[in-house]
């Protein structure tokens, strides 16, 4: 199988070229960050806040995350209900963060994307998925972009949908949780030594997708 791993900040625009990508190759796309907020979803539905005050893996014993291709399109089931849209919202994304910083949490999800990777061609995207999840992957890319085009191209997106939302908190949160991906002691957001540096600052999304392209042509 060809595995292809993608890596990254939030908002480096990692989840639509990944898409496009998979599609382009025909391969599966695996977004591995849904899996992470279902599981802070299901710890806000717990009550617990970012501080995670409490027993992780009896939270994990009663939660079931699966990942269903319906039409091509991944969605994302926590407990029989799907709850993709849910997981949209600036609150999950900070109790995903806050989750994904837990031992128990990494390797509760650690199986279900290293099986998705051996039974089909995947872009698969993340933080980790280059130096953890598939280390053999054929490709690596870290793409990335200056945090506050980051914002901004978030704030749009999230101003898209209908959520009201203020710039300066889109940018704040999006530095919380740089900070946070990248400084926790397992499996931290950075680039695999073996990863090709793909920075979108000053590229269009067009461009964008055309230098992914190009470097997995390069590298398969
Ligand atoms: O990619 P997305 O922004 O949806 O990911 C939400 C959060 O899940 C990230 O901020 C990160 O903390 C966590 N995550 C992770 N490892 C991954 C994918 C996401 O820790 N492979």
């Amino acid at each position: 199988m060809i595995n292809i791993a993608i890596d990254g900040p939030a908002g480096a625009g990692k989840s639509t070229l990944s898409r496009l990508l998979a599609k382009d190759l025909g391969y599966i796309y695996v977004d591995t960050g849904a899996l992470y907020r279902a599981v802070g979803l299901k710890f806000s539905m717990k009550g617990f806040d970012t501080e995670l005050k409490g027993d992780i893996a009896e939270v994990l014993g009663e939660t079931a995350v699966d990942i269903r291709f319906i039409d091509g399109a991944q969605r994302v089931f926590l407990d029989g209900k799907d709850v993709s849209d849910d997981i949209r919202t600036p609150t999950a994304s900070m109790m995903a963060s806050a989750v994904s910083a837990k031992p128990e949490v990494r390797a509760f999800l650690l199986d279900m994307q290293r099986g998705l990777a051996q039974r089909n061609n995947v872009v698969m995207d993340g933080r980790d998925i280059g130096t953890v999840v598939l280390p053999n992957a054929k490709v690596k890319i870290f793409l990335t972009a200056d945090v506050e085009v980051r914002a901004e191209r978030r704030y749009k997106e999230l101003c898209e949908k209908g959520q009201q939302v203020d710039f300066a908190d889109v940018l704040e949160e999006m530095k919380v949780r740089d900070y946070n991906d990248s400084h926790r002691p397992i499996a931290p957001l950075k680039q695999a030594d073996d990863a090709v540096l793909a920075d979108t600052t000053s590229l269009t999304f067009d461009e964008s997708l055309e230098l992914l392209k190009k470097i997995v042509e390069e590298g398969v």
